[in-house]
């Protein structure tokens, strides 16, 4: 099944983000983005929603073995964490008078891009 890439497929949520968990097993934890992925929807977010990998032995590490890793989730469970007023937020979006689209927090009103 191949999934078709919107390109207008933008997330609310961006690399370097801090944002809070809303669902799942850290539930209420807080971590930096460091990764998203728009196709799918998810981000990965620093210490949070780890998972343990089996790792095929490399020239690095050749004896292999677990490694603990953060896996994807999906953006709808995590919340933009306002760094101006240090809330959770849903950001609003406004365009500057150059026209380029950016986030602002809905609790404290500060652009956050
Ligand atoms: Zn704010």
């Amino acid at each position: 099944m191949t999934k078709k890439t919107n390109e207008r497929n933008v997330l609310p949520i961006k690399k370097g983000d801090t944002v809070t968990v809303l669902a799942g097993k850290d539930k209420g934890k807080e971590g930096k983005v460091l990764r998203t992925v728009p196709e799918t929807e998810r981000v990965v977010v620093e210490k949070v929603n780890m998972m343990k990998k089996a790792m095929r032995p490399t020239q690095a590490n050749p004896q292999g073995g677990i490694s603990t890793i953060e896996a994807p989730l999906a953006v709808s469970n995590v919340m933009l964490v306002c760094p101006h007023c240090k809330k959770p937020t849903r950001a609003a979006r406004r365009r500057t008078d150059e026209g380029k689209k950016i986030r602002v927090c809905k609790k404290c009103g500060k652009d956050i891009d």
